[in-house]
């Protein structure tokens, strides 16, 4: 067997990882851009934590402040790299109720590539973060995963997203959505409103040891026509390309469109 990691990932694009202004994440653009270019890929997105109100998980983000630092950073390695890989300049934004007017101030302020909307928060709970995980032992299940998937709908809904982040986020513990019914609701919005997936390999790196989406998931969405958007959700450059080719395989196997963004058109 050949290890994936040495399979060349050729035309590939990761579009989604991180940079250290997010408080959480190592390694300047320029290594994530090498790392990239070292593996052969085409082209890359940074999508750092977007900035949100000051009474949001402000340790786990950018400041407003620092947005500025982030666009100069990525535009530099956009320069330096220029002939050799594409850089892309994004978000990974969070759809958190009431919060959308300020996303859209965000939104408006930089010439954007790539946003994807996120849903990381269900009310108060943070509920993809480690220290939270106890709170799953308290949670029905299946009315966690409908809450969740709401708040989906209600990002591809929203009108301020290229793609729909980490789909199935709340197994990343190992807490499986018991049934399949709100998620299949949520990609037919998906699908309705023209909205990309994110398909990110991270999900490998965590307990549950699988990609976000599931494959059920992925053969939805690829039979409703959902565009996929690769990504690592790298937060240190050696996670750049993380899983790629395999990923990429199990895409084309399940009739799946490979896409990226950029001017935050779809291409590909
Ligand atoms: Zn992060
Ligand atoms: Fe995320
Ligand atoms: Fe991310
Ligand atoms: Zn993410």
């Amino acid at each position: 067997m050949t290890s994936p990691a040495s399979l060349p990932l050729t035309g590939l694009y990761d579009s989604h990882m991180h940079t250290p202004l997010c408080g959480h994440a190592v390694g300047h653009p320029r290594e994530y851009a090498q790392a990239a270019l070292d593996a052969g890929l085409a082209g890359v997105t940074f999508t750092d934590h977007i900035p949100m109100p000051a009474w949001y998980d402000a340790p786990w983000r950018m400041q407003q402040g620092e947005l500025e630092q982030y666009v100069d950073m990525v535009q530099e390695a956009q320069a330096e790299f220029a002939g050799r890989l594409h850089v892309g300049l994004g978000l990974e934004a969070d759809f958190h109720p009431g919060t959308e007017r300020y996303v859209e101030e965000v939104l408006a302020a930089h010439p954007w590539d790539y946003v994807i909307g996120s849903v990381h928060y269900i009310g108060a709970w943070g509920f993809d973060n480690p220290e939270f995980v106890d709170e799953y032992e308290r949670r029905d299940l299946g009315q966690l995963y409908r809450h969740y998937y709401a708040l989906v709908e209600g990002a591809a809904r929203s009108g301020l997203f290229d793609a729909v982040g980490h789909l199935d986020l709340p197994k990343k513990f190992g807490h499986h959505d018991p049934g399949t019914a709100v998620a299949l609701r949520a990609l037919d919005t998906v699908a309705a409103l023209g909205l990309s997936l994110d398909y990110n390999t991270a999900g490998e790196r965590k307990p549950v040891a699988e990609a976000y989406p599931s494959p059920a998931l992925l053969d939805a969405a690829a039979a409703r026509g959902i565009g996929l958007v690769l990504g690592s959700d790298a937060h240190q450059p050696a996670e750049v390309g993380y899983h790629f080719a395999p990923a990429a395989e199990r895409i084309l196997l399940a009739g799946g469109r490979l896409v990226q963004y950029a001017g935050r058109v779809r291409r590909g």
